[in-house]
This record gives C-alpha cells, structure tokens and sequence, in this order.
C-alpha cells in the first residue's frame, strides 16, 4: 500500500508562517515519491493551504469536524464546509479532542459517518495512555476503541485508522516497533473482521513522536501504512525527512 504521511499542525500557525511552511514543503517534495501527503492545518488556513497546494499532490484536512451537517453549534465546523474549504480528510477522535473535550468513542463515530457522509476520508484516533499500557491494558483499549468509533463499514476504502499510543503524543517517546507491530496486527484484525477484504486496504498510520530519525524504522514496520506527525510538520525539513523516508521503502 503507498504510504500516507498526514501532518497535524494542532493549533499552530498563522497566515506568514503557514505560507512559508507549506512552500517550504512545496519546494522539498521528492520528485517522483509515491507517497501520499497532507496537511491539517487549522480550520483558519484550510482555505488558503488549500489554494496553496491545488497543483501538487499534497492534500488537505481538517483536525475536527461536529457530526451535524449544520445548525446551532457556536464555534463548531461541519465537514460539509471543510469540504468547501478544500479538504479531503479530517482527523477525527484525536487524543487531544478526547481529553479536552471528554469526547467519547460514539461521538467519534458520528463524526467520522459526518465526515463519509460529506465525501471526506476520516482518520480516525485510536491509543492507550502510559496507565494503561502499564497495567497490561493496551490492546483491549484498542479493541474496545475500536469498536466504539469505526464508522460502519459501508465505505470502508475511504477510511484511514491512525493508532497513536497516548504516552507518545508530542513526548520524544515512541512505541517499539515490536509493539506497534502487535498493536497494528490487531487494528488489521479487526478490520477484516469488520470489513472483509476491504478492511485489507484501510490505512493504518502510526502517530507519536515520528521525527526523520525514526520514520525509517516505524514505517518500515509491518501493517504501517503512513503515519500521523505533529511536532515535525511544523518544520519543513523534518516533514520533508519523514516523507524522504516513506518514499525509500517503496
Ligand atoms: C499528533 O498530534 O497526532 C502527534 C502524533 O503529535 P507528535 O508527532 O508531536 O507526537
């Protein structure tokens, strides 16, 4: 499967430094990789990142969406309109949302069935925090995650998973690769079960701490399909590093 290498700036970045971000990443793409790229910047710059990448191959998306299509929800955006702005994915149920907003695993499925709906590809956030890898927990928190957020599997093709061990978050720490192996054989697992062959082409990306030093390494791991990167895709070179890296294992 080609790698997905899905950048998340979080909230960072205002119209100067987006623009000097994006061009830098712009003017570094290896040529000829075959790698998916995008950017989710936030819901401010999705239109203008998305002016700024319409001729190249790097994509878009958002870092949240409501799972209403519209109505009185002050502050919120609904896919429909990250769609309009330009974006053709949204991360939905990252850690951050889940513990600053207690958002549950339900309202992360609605969410991704809002992003389907609206013709987006969710990427939907799944990990276990430091408490519970250590108590012996972690892949039942997945599998319990899981079930809980995957939207139903009438469109599978257009779903991305990304496993992202909490504890690995913007911390320098990564999972081994050992680790990451059984947790993605598991997330494979289930999505076969879910999904039947389909559930063989979902993409599965690894997030937490994924710098140039280690993309090799982690991507190289089996069921890896790409990875999700915060930290580093605010700097252009290291983006441009971890995207290096995934172009070589092709
Ligand atoms: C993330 O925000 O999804 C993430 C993985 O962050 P970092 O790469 O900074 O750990």
């Amino acid at each position: 499967m080609r790698k997905l290498i899905v950048g998340n700036w979080k909230m960072n970045g205002l119209r100067q430094s987006a623009d000097a971000l994006v061009r830098g990443i712009l003017d570094g793409l290896p040529v000829g990789a075959d790698v998916g790229v995008a950017l989710c910047p936030p819901a401010t710059l999705l239109a203008s990142v998305a002016d700024m990448v319409r001729e190249s191959p790097v994509e878009v998306g958002g870092q949240d969406c409501h799972p209403e299509a519209s109505g009185a929800h002050t502050g919120d955006i609904a896919a429909p309109m990250l769609a309009d702005a330009g974006a053709r994915y949204v991360i939905v149920g990252h850690s951050e949302r889940r513990s600053d907003h207690g958002e549950s695993d339900a309202l992360v499925r609605a969410k991704a069935e809002a992003a389907l709906a609206s013709g987006l590809r969710p990427i939907v956030c799944i990990g276990e925090t430091a408490e519970q890898r250590r108590a012996g927990e972690a892949l039942a928190v997945i599998k319990h995650q899981l079930a809980g957020s995957l939207p139903a599997f009438a469109q599978a093709d257009a779903l991305v998973v990304a496993y992202e061990p909490v504890w690995a978050i913007g911390t320098g720490d990564t999972a081994t690769p050992a680790d990451v192996e059984e947790v993605h054989a598991l997330i494979r697992t289930a999505l076969r079960s879910a999904a039947g062959d389909a559930g063989s082409q979902v993409p599965i990306l690894y997030g937490g701490s994924v710098k140039p030093a280690n993309a090799g390494e982690l991507l190289g791991t089996a069921e890896v399909d790409g990875a999700l990167v915060g930290g580093a895709s605010l700097k252009a070179e290291d983006f441009l590093g971890i995207i290096t890296a995934a172009a070589a294992l092709n």
